[in-house]
C-alpha cells in the first residue's frame, strides 16, 4: 500500500494546470478579438491584466481610470471594435464611469470591466465595496456579472457583442474577486469558450430600410431647390466615406460635416459648405442628415438657424433617434449601406446640380468670401500670440506631413473653436474632439487611443491649458510606451485665459485669491514631460513654433510644445458665451 501511494504521488501528471478566473477572462477576451486594453491595475484585477498580456493583448497602463476610459471610448470609435477599460473595484469603477458615460453619449462601443468585492462579503463593508451594476446603469447598454468561473466566457462575449450591436455604446462586466480565484480545467474552459462563441450576438447593421423609402429619399433630393447633405461621426463610424463621396460627386449637392464628420470628404473639396455654414443650414430646403443627431450641435434642426420649412431625411442606425426627431423621412440602418442604396437608386436616373446651379454658386461664393476674410486674419503674425497665428502655423505643419494624415485631438474653448475652423481635415476619422457632451479632459486619453489604434499615424493634440491639465500626468504614459504624440498646449494662463472679472465682481473675503478661471501664469508645462525623458518646447514666436513643430513632427516621439498665448486674446466660453 505504502509503495503504491508513493508511486501515485510521483507519477508525472500530463494534464495542463487548471485556469483561474483571471486567465479565463483573458482567454475569453482574446478569443473574442480584443487586442488592446486600457486601464489601471490593482486589487483584484492585476492578474487579469498580466494574463491578458500573456495572451497577446496589449495593455496600456494609465495613471487614472478617467483618462484610460476616455482612451477606451475613442479606441472603439476609431476601430469599430469595443474599446476595453479595466479598473479596480469601488472608486476605480466610479472613475471609469467618465469613459463609459462618454462612450454612451457619443454612441461609441466600449466595455468597462471592473473587479468587485467578494460576493459573500457584499453588504458588510468589504474593501472597495460598491453595487457596481447599479452604479453603471444609466450609462450601460448591457451589464453582466458572472457568479462563477463557468459564466465568464458567455459574459465576456455578451458585453462585447452588445457594445457594437445596433447603436454602439458602453457595456459593463463585473468581476467579483472570488470568481477570479476559482479554477477550471483547460478542457472545460475550451468547451465553455466554444459555447460562448456560438451564442455571441452579431452586430445588427442591416436596418429595416426598404426600396420605397430609398426611392422617396432620392425623389425629395432630386426635386429640391437647395439640397444639402450633412454627415457626422455616426457616418464616420460606419465608414461611409466612399458612399458619401460618390453621392456628393454624382449629384453636385453641397455637404456640411459636423466637427467629427470633418475629413470624411476633404475640407478642401469644392462642394464643402463648411465656410458657408450659416447660409447652408439657413437656406437649404431638403437636408439629408447621415449619422448625426439634430441636437445642440446642429441647433436641434430648428429656426432661427434652419428654415422652418426644411425637410429632413435622417439616416441613423437607431430607430428611437429617428422617431424622436420626427423627420419628413427616416431611414433606419447602417450609413454605409444606406448610402450605397441611395447611390444605386440615383444611378438609375442620374441628376447633377452642376457648378452654375444658383444654390451651388451661392454657397461657393459665400465660402470664398469667408475663407478670404479668414485668410487675411491668419496671414498676420501677431505676437504675443493670439489664437489665429499659432493655429495657422500648426495647420501648415500638419498639412506638410502628408498621407497618412496625422490624427488631430482638439479640446478647449477658444482653442477648439478656432481650431475647428482653421485646421484642415483631409482623411476620415482624423479628428477627435470634446464631442457630444463637450467633455473636457479627454485629450491625453484620446491621443493614446489614436496612437495605439493607428501606429502609422502621427498624433497631434491642440489643447487649451485647462483641458491639458485634467490629465497631464498621462504624458508619462506617452513616454513609457514611446507613442508618436505631440501635444501643443495653448497656454493663456487659465480657463478662458486671464482674469476677466469687472472691478465690482472682485470683492468679498477672498477677493485677493486668483480668479476661479486663473492658473499660474506662464506655467512651464513643457517641463512636465521632461521629467520623464520626453521633449519639451517653450515657444512664444512664429519661428520658435515652426522649428518646434518641424523637429517634433519628424522625431515622432512624445513631446509637449508650450505655446504662450496672450491671456486676453479670445473670449470667455469661446463660441458658447451665451450659455455662461
Ligand atoms: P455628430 O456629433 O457628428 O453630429 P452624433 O453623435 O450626434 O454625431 O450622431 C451620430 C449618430 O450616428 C447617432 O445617432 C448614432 O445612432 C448614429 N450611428 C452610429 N452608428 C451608425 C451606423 N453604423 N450607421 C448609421 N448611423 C449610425
Ligand atoms: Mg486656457
Amino acid at each position: 500500500m505504502a509503495d503504491g501511494s508513493h508511486q501515485a504521488l510521483s507519477k508525472p501528471d500530463n494534464s495542463p494546470p487548471p485556469l483561474d478566473g483571471n486567465a479565463m477572462v483573458a482567454k475569453a477576451l482574446a478569443r473574442a478579438g480584443v487586442d488592446r486594453m486600457f486601464g489601471v491595475v490593482g486589487i483584484p484585477v492585476t492578474s487579469v491584466a498580466t494574463r491578458a498580456v500573456a495572451m497577446g493583448i496589449r495593455f496600456i497602463a494609465f495613471h487614472n481610470e478617467q483618462s484610460a476610459g476616455y482612451a477606451a471610448s475613442a479606441y472603439g470609435y476609431l476601430t469599430g471594435r469595443p474599446g476595453v477599460l479595466l479598473t479596480v473595484s469601488g472608486p476605480g469603477c466610479v472613475h471609469g464611469l467618465a469613459g463609459l458615460s462618454n462612450a454612451a453619449v457619443n454612441a461609441w462601443p466600449m466595455v468597462l470591466i471592473s473587479g468587485s468585492c467578494d460576493q459573500k462579503d457584499f453588504g458588510r463593508g468589504d474593501f472597495q465595496e460598491l453595487d457596481q451594476i447599479a452604479t453603471v446603469k444609466p450609462f450601460s447598454k448591457f451589464s453582466a456579472k458572472p457568479t462563477s468561473i463557468k459564466e465568464i466566457p458567455s459574459c465576456v462575449f455578451q458585453v462585447l457583442g452588445h457594445a457594437v450591436s445596433g447603436r454602439p455604446g458602453g457595456c459593463y462586466l463585473d468581476l467579483p474577486s472570488d470568481v477570479l480565484h476559482e479554477t477550471i480545467t483547460e478542457s472545460e474552459a475550451e468547451k465553455l469558450l466554444l459555447e460562448a462563441e456560438s451564442g455571441w450576438p452579431q452586430p445588427n447593421a442591416i436596418g429595416t430600410v426598404g426600396c420605397s423609402e430609398i426611392e422617396a429619399a432620392v425623389s425629395l433630393l432630386r426635386h429640391a431647390e437647395r439640397p444639402l447633405i450633412v454627415f457626422g461621426k455616426g457616418a464616420a463610424f460606419a465608414r461611409a466615406e466612399n458612399g458619401l463621396r460618390k453621392f456628393v460627386e454624382s449629384t453636385g449637392i453641397p455637404f456640411l460635416p459636423t466637427p467629427m464628420g470633418k475629413g470624411l470628404l476633404p475640407d478642401t473639396h469644392e462642394l464643402a459648405a463648411t465656410a458657408a455654414r450659416s447660409l447652408a443650414i439657413g437656406k437649404c430646403d431638403v437636408a439629408l442628415v447621415v449619422g448625426a443627431r439634430l441636437n445642440w450641435l446642429l441647433h436641434f434642426g430648428e429656426p432661427p438657424k434652419w428654415s422652418k420649412d426644411v425637410k429632413f431625411i435622417l439616416v441613423d442606425i437607431s430607430k428611437e433617434e429617428i422617431e424622436m426627431r420626427n423627420p419628413c423621412l427616416g431611414l433606419v440602418g447602417d450609413a454605409a449601406k444606406i448610402m450605397e442604396m441611395i447611390n444605386k437608386e440615383i444611378k438609375n436616373d442620374p441628376f447633377c446640380l452642376g457648378k452654375s446651379h444658383p444654390w451651388v454658386e451661392a454657397i461657393s461664393k459665400k465660402s470664398k468670401e469667408n475663407v478670404s476674410r479668414m485668410e487675411a486674419q491668419l496671414a498676420k503674425d501677431v505676437v504675443p500670440f493670439n489664437f489665429l497665428t499659432p493655429m495657422r502655423i500648426i495647420r501648415d505643419a500638419i498639412l506638410g506631413v502628408g498621407s497618412p494624415a496625422p490624427i488631430l485631438v482638439s479640446e478647449g474653448a477658444n482653442t477648439m473653436d478656432v481650431g475647428r475652423s482653421v485646421l484642415i481635415q483631409t482623411e476620415p476619422r482624423t479628428r477627435l474632439d470634446a464631442g457630444t457632451w463637450g467633455t473636457m479632459g479627454v485629450g491625453l486619453g484620446y491621443c493614446i487611443a489614436a496612437a495605439v489604434a493607428s501606429p502609422d499615424r502621427l498624433v497631434v493634440a491642440v489643447e487649451g491649458d485647462s483641458g491639458f491639465g485634467f490629465s497631464a500626468m498621462e504624458v508619462e504614459t506617452l513616454v513609457r510606451y514611446k507613442l508618436p504624440v505631440v501635444i501643443i498646449v495653448f497656454n493663456n494662463g487659465g480657463v478662458y485665459g486671464g482674469d476677466r472679472r469687472s472691478s465690482e465682481e472682485i470683492t468679498g473675503l477672498y477677493k485677493d485669491d486668483p480668479a476661479p478661471t486663473s492658473f499660474v501664469p506662464d506655467a512651464a508645462y513643457h517641463k512636465l514631460i521632461e521629467a520623464f525623458g520626453g521633449h519639451g518646447y517653450l515657444v512664444g514666436t512664429p519661428s520658435e513654433l515652426q522649428s518646434a513643430l518641424a523637429e517634433s513632427f519628424s522625431a515622432r516621439k512624445p513631446a509637449v510644445i508650450n505655446v504662450i498665448i496672450d491671456p486676453y486674446a479670445g473670449s470667455e466660453s469661446g463660441r458658447m458665451q451665451h450659455k455662461n
